[in-house]
């Protein structure tokens, strides 16, 4: 489903970050302080704009809060990053993540509301350590074609049933590989059948894509 976002911010992150969501067909706004960044990227985005991100007045004329999410990536001047961040928490953007060089950025960050924090370096470096200790078959999964694992807040349906009762693989060919309950921290691997599912789960289903489309619906 397309989506729209906003990337605060093109420097390396931003830059790679924003054209890959549009790449992946979702509508694109690029915003930068620095004429040379947006210039660089106007091909590869829907509409990139210059902006100075502190500045509430400048934003304000961009809507941000329209849109499905906005990322803060501005790393180096934490000034910035910390004033770009609270600015669009005010404006009441639906979903705002923010880049954070160290784990005080980051704290910082969070206490300004800030719904998800990037750690761009340390994320990737333990994504690097997981994959050179144990390559996981889920960096393969996205060559099945047709195929997604994908994160879904249970349909009503589905609320105060048993995995059995559902049966979600005999009626849909979709598998429930795990579940999050109450928030990322703690998580049900592999479900059994006996699994009751409540309106806080957040299923992470595996399946043919149009069936678990059918679900979303
Ligand atoms: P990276 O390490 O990913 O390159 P940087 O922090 O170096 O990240 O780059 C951040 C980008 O954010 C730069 O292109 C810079 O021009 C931009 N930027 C910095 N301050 C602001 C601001 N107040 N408003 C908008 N963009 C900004």
């Amino acid at each position: 489903m397309k989506k729209q976002f906003a990337v605060i911010g093109l420097g390396n992150f931003g830059f790679y970050l924003a054209a890959a969501l549009f790449q992946k067909g979702h509508e694109v706004l690029g915003i930068d302080i620095n004429a040379r960044q947006v210039q660089e990227i106007r091909d590869q985005v829907s509409r990139a704009v210059i902006a100075d991100a502190t500045d509430p007045q400048a934003l304000k004329e961009l809507e941000l809060e329209k849109l499905d999410a906005v990322v803060v990536a501005i790393g180096s001047v934490l000034n910035n990053s910390i004033l770009a961040t609270l600015n669009v928490k005010d404006m009441g953007v639906k979903r705002v993540v923010a880049k954070a060089v160290s784990e005080a950025h980051g704290r910082i960050l969070r206490k300004i509301g800030a719904d998800d924090i990037y750690f761009p370096e340390k994320d990737l470096a333990l994504a690097a350590a997981q994959r050179l200790d144990n390559p996981n078959v889920l960096d393969y999964l996205p060559f099945m074609e047709g195929y997604s694992i994908v994160e879904l807040a249970p349909p009503t349906g589905f609320i105060g049933k048993t995995l059995i009762e559902l049966d979600l693989i005999n009626r849909h060919g979709i598998q429930v590989v795990a579940v999050k309950e109450m928030g990322p921290e703690n998580v049900v691997m592999i479900p059994t059948g006996r699994f009751v599912v409540k309106d806080s789960d957040v299923l992470v289903m595996l399946g043919p894509d149009h069936a678990l489309a059918g679900l979303k619906a």
